[in-house]
């Protein structure tokens, strides 16, 4: 990380630190009072996902959230509450813990050293130089997704970003590209070059600050690089949710487990076959009806796979218990939601389910 830059190099970033000034993003949020903490929490929120999206979430984030000690002391429900809808819900559990490790670990205050950045959890070599660049000037590479694709192209890089040894040149030519000065602008500049630039598709070549030097470009590769991963066969999984629904209108959700989909999240229980979830209404809810009633199913597209979800519906008389008390799970009130994360296709339920007076709130 000590290595001198190129002159080419120099050249690389010079450029884009002039056109950073007159084309760059200049506004955004997490631009305003440039603290470690303020990019950290842009930083994760901006992992594969949109700037536009990332805005809300972002300043109800920071006005829960306004320092690390608060975030550190919140329960976990109430961090996912603000993460729900923005998905990769390990980012969300990931920046609590490791606001909790700060608070103990370095009195509070973010750490100044790359290696105990790097070091927390949900924080990569990429993110922990972009935080200390950003907000401290440090001269750290960064290699996210945007960097990838505009180093691959500029340099015309070959290979697979799945392939080791190309993930290392890449990393070497991001070193040798990053300034000595004005570090946090080159940063900022390089990822918005990329994210409004040197976009997937359909590069702006014509306004591009470095396309007389840009390899990609000259050769007329650009929509050949970065070369693609190899693709993978998308698959379907089917799962059934029981929408159990009791006089007073709560709905019966449990906290699904700390690893996997929707790891930490409240959702309707889920079962592999509509059979397992008759067979857990008959035995634990009270005046539930023997065959729960299959409703509209709900679709939702992770990274790698599809999931359709059957929610079937089942009143139950009474004020029904909870089937087990150590167990996590509550009812929830469409009308006086608690404060928790609900995964997106699950609020999207509840709320049809409201809608529907099925819930009768
Ligand atoms: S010239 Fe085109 S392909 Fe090359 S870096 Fe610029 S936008 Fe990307």
């Amino acid at each position: 990380m000590t290595a001198r830059p190129r002159a080419g190099a120099r050249g690389f970033a010079a450029s884009l630190i002039d056109w950073h000034a007159r084309h760059g993003r200049h506004d955004l949020p997490w631009q305003r009072r440039r603290t470690a903490y303020r990019v950290w929490i842009s930083e994760i929120m901006l992992q594969q996902t949109q700037v536009a999206t990332v805005i809300p979430y972002y300043e109800r984030f920071m006005q829960r959230f306004p320092d690390i000690g608060t975030l550190a002391a919140a329960p976990l429900d109430d961090v996912l509450h603000l993460w729900s809808g923005l998905g990769y819900y390990a980012r969300a559990r990931n920046l609590h813990r490791a606001a909790m490790c700060i608070a103990e670990q370095h009195g509070g205050r973010f750490p100044r050293s790359f290696e105990a950045v790097a070091e927390l959890p949900g924080i990569g070599r990429s993110t922990a130089g972009a935080i200390l660049a950003l907000s401290r000037g440090g001269r750290f590479p960064i290699l996210d997704g945007n960097v990838r694709r505009v180093l691959s192209r500029h340099f015309a890089v070959e290979g697979s970003a799945s392939d080791r040894a190309v993930i290392e040149k890449l990393w070497a030519l991001s070193d040798e590209c990053t300034p000595a000065d004005h570090v946090d602008v080159y940063t900022q500049a390089v990822m918005d070059l990329g994210a409004t630039v040197c976009v997937r598709r359909n590069p702006s070549c014509a306004t591009c600050p470095v396309s007389a030097t840009c390899v990609a470009r000259l050769a007329g590769r650009q929509h050949e690089l970065p070369s693609p991963r190899p693709a993978r066969t998308r698959r379907q999984r089917q799962v059934f949710m029981l929408a159990a629904v009791r006089e007073d209108g709560g709905v019966l959700l449990e906290r699904r487990p700390e690893k996997g989909v929707w790891g930490g999240l409240w959702c309707l229980p889920e079962f592999a076959s509509a059979a397992q979830a008759a067979y857990y209404v008959r035995r634990m809810l009270q005046g539930a009806p023997a065959r729960p009633v299959p409703l509209e199913t709900v679709e939702h597209a992770f990274t790698h796979f599809d999931l359709v979800i059957t929610p079937l519906l089942a009143h139950c008389s009474g004020s029904a218990g909870v089937p087990d008390p150590a167990a996590q799970i509550r009812w929830y009130r469409a009308r006086a939601p608690a404060r928790l994360g609900l995964p997106a296709p699950i609020r999207l339920l509840l709320e049809r389910l409201a809608g529907a007076a099925a819930v009768q709130v």
